[in-house]
């Protein structure tokens, strides 16, 4: 993947003119990239030690990232700030296909042999001065313009497993309009017109909150070859809860005890309801599940709506699915936020493409992870070995900064105990 990567990067324009380039588009990508992969925002400048001292030349960014050379922040910034973020898509892909070669899909198998990908939109930046050509901006008090940056994010998700897969993102840029339902609508629309046909192969459902369940976006996922199941609320499908109201659905209660609590799951469904007003609405499939607590008092609630068959034997199961959207918060973007790789920190911002093709190669190292642990003994070892996933990069980023290792092999040698280094006296 990272030979990929490195390729990848090898390929991108080059502003420069002459033969004056000390470092390569090569050096310049996978310069930025190691500090995310790495998790931390010195590695190049440890590096840099290692290289001038007892490295004698060599350094981790040379081992590890197959790097001949070590640019300058400053350096890194100016010349990826005119790359398009899609040029480094195909490394999606990649990963991907690493990720099914090693049989790491299986986990995300659902209802049946579909996968469920969940859209849903974050925001990743927001300055009162700092601001780029493709900056969103909208009005603040007294006077002031927040400038900020979204994107939609597609991840498959299951239920059952906190594991997440990020597929390429679709960002949000301010010709997209102003409301923010009309930039994440059209995101998703794109982003299916780009992508879906291209993961059609795994019989996705695509899961959205209630934003998604407009017939437009359900058209998209059906011509991208997919299948959606979208958060479908009361009060923003007024017709169809019409056809709900005064109909004797079809139920099915399942008892479920959690620990010494009881619950009571209560889940309703009908076919062939209209998704909107009108004559050329089209028909969906509507299911209901709510949870009351031993008490009788309903928690929770959730209504969906799909194209999926919905009947007594699988309700359960398209209910849990619809369900699995949350992963997105929890496993995706909390992770991406809080869990060290600092998604909202402002990295460089450039003046037009810089916090995008970032943002992108801060995904793709959060997707190298994730593949890594499904496919690589080593890494799930390491991962144990440290307890958590923060514990983990805290030691790959303090003994690569000390440490030279002749490869990757040699470093998780290292952090599964396998082999000791021994200074000579
Ligand atoms: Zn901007």
């Amino acid at each position: 993947m990272i030979r990929t990567l490195r390729e990848t990067c090898a390929r991108l324009p080059d502003k420069r003119t002459g033969n004056n380039a000390r470092y390569t588009m090569a050096d310049i990508g996978m310069a930025a990239y190691s500090v995310f992969f790495m998790q931390s925002p010195s590695f190049l400048a440890h590096q840099r030690h290692l290289q001038e001292g007892p490295g004698h030349g060599r350094s981790n960014c040379e081992t590890l990232f197959e790097m001949m050379g070590i640019p300058c922040d400053n350096h890194i910034r100016a010349m990826l700030d005119p790359v398009e973020p899609k040029l480094f898509f195909p490394v999606f892909d990649t990963a991907f296909e690493a990720m099914d070669e090693c049989g790491g899909l299986e986990a995300f198998r659902q209802l049946g042999g579909h996968v469920l990908i969940a859209l849903d939109g974050t925001e990743y930046f927001r300055s009162n001065d700092i601001r780029c050509g493709n900056c969103s901006r909208r009005a603040r008090s007294g006077g002031k313009t927040e400038y900020f940056h979204t994107f939609l994010s597609a991840t498959m998700v299951a239920p059952g497993h906190n594991r997440v897969v990020s597929l390429p993102p679709e960002f949000i840029s301010p010709q997209d309009g102003s409301e923010k339902q009309d930039c994440e609508s059209r995101a998703a629309r794109r982003w299916l017109a780009g992508h879906g046909r291209h993961y059609a192969k795994l019989n996705p459902v695509y899961l959205g909150d209630d934003l998604f369940s407009r017939q437009p976006i359900c058209e998209a996922v059906q011509a991208a070859g997919g299948h959606f199941l979208f958060v479908c609320k009361p009060a923003s499908h007024k017709t169809l809860q019409e056809w709900l109201d005064g109909v004797d659905l079809p139920k099915r209660v399942v008892p479920i005890k959690r620990g010494k609590k009881r619950f009571t799951y209560t889940y309703r469904w009908i076919e062939a309801v209209p998704l909107r007003d009108g004559d050329d609405a089209m028909t969906v499939n509507w299911l209901e599940i709510a949870i009351a607590d031993a008490a009788g008092e309903v928690t929770y609630r959730n209504s969906f709506v799909t194209d999926l068959p919905v009947n007594a034997d699988n309700v359960v199961e398209i209910a849990a699915a619809g369900r699995a959207r949350w992963k997105i918060e929890n496993g995706s973007f909390n992770v991406l936020k809080t869990k060290g790789y600092n998604l909202e920190h402002n990295f460089g911002h450039g003046k037009d493409n810089l916090a995008a093709v970032l943002v992108t190669l801060n995904l793709l190292a959060f997707l190298f992870h994730t593949v890594a642990e499904f496919a690589e003994d080593r890494w799930r070892k390491a991962l144990a070995i440290a307890g958590t996933r923060v514990a983990f990069f805290s030691k790959l980023r303090d003994i690569t900064a000390f440490v030279l290792f002749p490869s990757w092999q040699v470093l998780f040698d290292t952090l599964t105990f396998k082999i000791s280094l021994v200074v000579p006296p």
